[in-house]
């Protein structure tokens, strides 16, 4: 993909348009700290547009025969899997993720489409008996404006989660991309114009905190899905509670990653580099936080140090193992944490600096980096890093484990290694988190499974029939005939 034939232009009622402001922002390479594209930078004015059309469009796609909703929504994920490659290179492009795991994510945006899309003419109500001469039923209603708030690391595939249910239930949506990165959500939009969905009903305000925060708190929204850090979620819900709007809050994670000695350690260490490789372990789920039992400590830490001695770094458009970090800022601050780990007593296993390959110089590429006897409790041990570092602790008994990982404020993902199912359901039952992942990190059709956050983690469930609860509102209808 050549820079110049990208399109930085947000997508309003239908078409592609500059910010009313004429204001840009640029798009940054993170393999190469090169500029590629302006981006419309969006302002109030654009987001009371982007919010007007939203609403004018709203009747019209709630007042669809719903199966018409799920032949255009299937549309839309046949057109994004013919296009997968154009969406994957830009994604990789604005990211910095291999190409590879970016055709990955365009898939996973298609199934989301076509999940939902499933479920578009089953949005069911009850009727609930009150005796001769009444009916009752319930109607499940769309809530009217989604505005869906994006990060940089997934997207496409985080938009699409929310996006694609918002749309199924009969909302109509504004979604508000990160600026590092997320052209791929305009270019979303815009595939679903072809698709043949009607102007107004998917927009895209591009920009920052600003743009962000105008969507957050605008009176004509009814409903926010967020997806970022636990600060902007919490600002988010003080606008939303400003307006008395729902939201669904997606937020940051510390995922513990539980091995027992009895466990398979090689499939286990294969799923730990895994998580380093995959968005340079930029994801909200990775298990990052080891817990390894004693006596299986100094095996399965050596698999590991073997494993990521083959991780192969690279431009995202080259196809490596693992690409650079998003940001010159999302570099800094995981060196800082790096730091920090090393004053705590951390030992650096394998990495700990920026790549110095003059390959890699210009860019913000981060060796893979396993630090271990990191202290629970330590600032490593329950911050967010957001970048390519795991960090190993031990603990003796399972009691201990459990203890070890709900020691943070966070509760999204557990990973647990076992061969003892009996151990794995006392830690499943034990642990305060969305999702429990026994002896695999990742499973063909997760999209079916109910995912969000217990405790700073957030809260309502994305993915699953149970996202369709985050987009409806129940109406309850009461009929005396008698
Ligand atoms: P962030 O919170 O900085 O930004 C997320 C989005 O919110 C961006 O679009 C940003 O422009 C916007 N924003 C920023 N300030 C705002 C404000 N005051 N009002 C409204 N919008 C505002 O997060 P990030 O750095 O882009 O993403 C990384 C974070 O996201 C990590 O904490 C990660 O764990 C989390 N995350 C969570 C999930 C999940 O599903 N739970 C998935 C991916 C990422």
């Amino acid at each position: 993909m050549k820079a110049t034939e990208i399109d930085g232009r947000m997508f309003l009622n239908g078409e592609r348009v500059w910010a009313r402001s004429g204001a840009t922002f640029d798009a940054i390479d993170p393999a190469t700290a090169q500029v590629f594209a302006r981006v419309a930078l969006g302002d109030k004015a654009d987001v009371d547009s982007a919010v007007a059309s939203a609403h004018a469009a709203m009747g019209g796609w709630a007042g669809l025969p719903p199966v018409r909703r799920v032949r255009l929504l299937n549309r839309l994920a046949g057109l994004l899997r013919e296009r997968s490659r154009e969406f994957a290179e830009l994604e990789s492009l604005d990211v910095g993720k291999p190409v590879r795991q970016a055709e990955d994510d365009v898939a996973a945006a298609a199934g989301y489409f076509e999940y939902f899309a499933g479920v578009a003419d089953k949005v069911f109500g009850s009727s609930i008996p009150l005796g001769k001469g009444f009916v009752d039923f319930t109607l499940r209603e769309p809530l009217g404006v989604s505005a869906q708030i994006v990060p940089w690391n997934y997207p496409l595939r985080l938009a699409s989660r929310g996006i694609a249910p918002a749309l199924a239930s009969g909302n109509a949506v504004v979604a508000k991309p990160a600026a590092e990165a997320g052209l791929s959500i305009v270019r979303l939009a815009e595939l679903a114009a072809e698709a043949g969905l009607p102007p107004g009903v998917f927009n895209v305000v591009t920009g920052g905190r600003e743009t962000g925060a105008a969507l957050a708190s605008h009176p004509g929204i009814n409903h926010i899905t967020f997806t970022g850090s636990v600060p902007t979620g919490i600002a988010i819900m003080k606008a939303a509670a400003d307006n008395v709007v729902p939201v669904t809050l997606e937020l940051g994670g510390k995922s513990p990653n539980i091995v027992f000695a009895d466990a398979d350690l090689e499939r286990a260490a294969a799923s730990a580099a895994t998580t380093l490789m995959q968005n340079s372990a930029q994801t909200c789920t990775a298990p990052t936080r080891l817990l390894l039992e004693e006596s299986a400590h100094d095996r399965f830490v050596d698999l590991l140090a073997t494993r990521i001695g083959t991780i192969r770094m690279g431009r995202g458009l080259d196809n490596p193992d693992m690409g650079p970090v998003v940001s010159e800022r999302q570099m800094q601050r995981v060196l800082g944490y790096i730091a920090s780990g090393a004053r705590d007593g951390a030992t650096a296993v394998t990495g700990g600096r920026r790549a110095h390959a003059a390959e890699l110089a210009r860019g913000y590429f981060i060796e893979p980096t396993l630090l271990d006897r990191v202290a629970p409790g330590s600032v490593l041990e329950q911050e967010e890093i957001f970048g390519p570092v795991l960090t190993v602790t031990t603990f003796a008994s399972v009691e201990e484990a459990i203890a070890v990982a709900n020691g943070t404020p966070y509760g999204l993902v557990t990973g647990v290694w076992t061969r003892d199912l009996s151990k794995a359901f006392t830690v499943a039952t034990a642990v305060k988190s969305g999702q429990i992942r026994v002896n695999s990190y990742s499973v063909e059709g997760s999209i079916g499974l109910p995912f969000g956050g217990y405790r700073r983690s957030g809260f309502g469930r994305e993915q699953g029939v149970q996202a369709l609860t985050n987009y409806t509102q129940i109406k309850n209808v009461m009929i005396n005939f008698g």
